[in-house]
């Protein structure tokens, strides 16, 4: 035998691998097609190693440890937590907002077995899926009525086909927006059946172009949020209250697209200058859609909030099916409404709020932990802690900074660049941000809990 062909017999077969003590593990741990692949794979590659003299020995031992990683990269999940040291609290990209531990508790509980989601326990009949938050959307918005649709856009899309399909929505040029690239407003429209009718200017419109605009075939006024952007300068735009009386007047509906809707008056806080949705409701304006990932800090789901027989209509409607909310994203909706009966919880309870509202010396605080910890474990590197200033992000409060700290860490041995994609490849992704040629991990959008995996994964990325 040739040493060539008595190295080669030293590899096992894919059958003595699979029936071997480690093969009997992994068939325990994962799927039987991603082991077979994997084992495959690895002694295919030794094999070629062996004939094209690229290695020159095998141990069979040494293959176990190569097909435990195939495995893990096989079988690993897509959808995976990562850490976000952006400091932008409403990360879209990043899944927007965390929920609150009794949202999540309520899931579980919900998500484990079956559930009265359609089922009436009074009557023993078919019940409502929305009977679940329509008493705490009234109570938290102050509305007669509301229902939840899967996301903000199906809110606005249900509301429009259901008032407006085939006739005209009168609309301001200044809020004719764009969110996130996947809604822009005339498209919406377009896609709902109704007619865009535009008044107004990109930066003034009077109440006189929408009064002008108003004909017999007009079947809504819409106020849009200019949630991403702010116009400064020369500027004006018609009041709530005054669209909603001139709505009353010629009986037209007035409808708000708020987007990122906040049920706290965040003003008592010093950040927020725009009205919450009991504000809105209170203005008089009959129907007022919002994000429940925004603000809110719930689940993906979009709320609509308003008079009784608006929304009773779009119960009614046939896309409410399709839009619907799924039992899941219930059962965190309710849990997170709930939180808002109280106000100083929610703040307290509901990350969003938390992250958004927390002093600045808390933020300080936690990043010179994780600037001690850093230097303790990483040699070489210049780390410090250095003010800087977050967004609220999810369009929500457009344009305001936030003071945050963060740390600053300049690294020796390679670029920032490959600093910043080894944390993003790493095995707990970090979401980090680079300025002036060092790498910032803004504290604010850091959990307390998280912070060791954080130190980890630096380390390793540095190491
Ligand atoms: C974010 C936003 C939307 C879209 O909401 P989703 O919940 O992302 O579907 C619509 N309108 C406005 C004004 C927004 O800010």
């Amino acid at each position: 035998m040739g040493k060539r062909q008595a190295l080669l017999s030293k590899l096992p077969s894919v059958d003595e691998v699979i029936k071997g003590r480690y093969g009997i593990d992994w068939l325990k741990k994962y799927p039987r097609a991603y082991v077979l692949k994997a084992i495959r794979e690895v002694i295919d590659l030794r094999r070629s190693e062996l004939l094209s003299g690229a290695a020159t020995d095998v141990s069979p031992e040494d293959i176990y440890p190569d097909i435990e990683i195939r495995i893990g990269h096989l079988s690993s999940l897509s959808l995976k937590p990562v850490l976000n040291a952006t400091g932008v609290v409403i990360h879209t990209n990043l899944g927007r907002a965390a929920l609150s531990a009794r949202a999540i508790e309520n899931v579980r509980r919900v998500a484990a077995g079956y559930s009265n989601l359609e089922y009436d326990l009074e009557t023993g009949k078919r019940g409502e899926r929305h009977s679940h938050i329509k008493k705490l959307l009234c109570e938290t918005t102050c509305a007669e009525d509301g229902i939840a649709m899967n996301n903000n856009a199906a809110a606005v899309l249900i509301c429009l086909n259901t008032l407006a399909k085939g006739r005209e929505v009168i609309v301001s040029r200044g809020e004719l927006v764009e969110i996130g690239g996947s809604f822009r407003v005339p498209d919406v429209m377009t896609g709902s059946g109704a007619i865009l009718r535009e008044v107004g200017t990109t930066n003034k419109t009077h109440i006189h172009d929408y009064e002008k605009a108003i004909n017999e075939n007009t079947a809504l006024i819409l106020k849009v949020h200019q949630s991403n952007f702010r116009i400064q300068g020369f500027t004006e735009e018609v009041s709530l209250e005054r669209l909603a009386a001139l709505g009353r007047e010629r009986s037209i509906p007035v409808m708000y697209d708020l987007g990122s809707g906040c049920l706290i008056n965040l003003k008592a806080y010093g950040i927020y200058s725009e009205p919450e949705v009991q504000e809105i409701v209170r203005s008089g304006i009959d129907l007022v859609t919002f994000s429940g990932d925004k603000l809110l800090g719930g689940p993906q789901a979009g709320l609509i909030a308003g008079r009784k027989e608006l929304i009773e209509k779009i119960r009614k409607n046939p896309l409410s099916r399709a839009l619907r909310i799924d039992k899941l994203t219930l059962a965190a909706l309710e849990a997170t409404l709930m939180e808002y009966a109280d106000a100083e919880k929610a703040i307290e309870e509901n990350p969003t709020l938390n992250m958004l509202l927390q002093g600045l010396e808390v933020i300080k605080r936690r990043a010179k932990k994780i600037a001690a910890l850093l230097t303790k474990s990483i040699k070489n590197t210049a780390i410090k802690v250095t003010q800087d200033s977050s967004q609220a992000g999810g369009g929500a409060l457009p344009g305001k900074e936030f003071p945050t700290y963060a740390v600053s860490i300049k690294p020796e041995n390679i670029s920032v660049n490959d600093l910043e994609e080894r944390l993003r490849k790493g095995e707990v992704p970090v979401i980090a941000r680079i300025k002036e040629g060092c790498l910032l991990l803004d504290a604010r959008t850091i959990n307390n809990r998280d912070i060791d995996t954080l130190v980890r994964s630096v380390s390793a990325a540095l190491g």
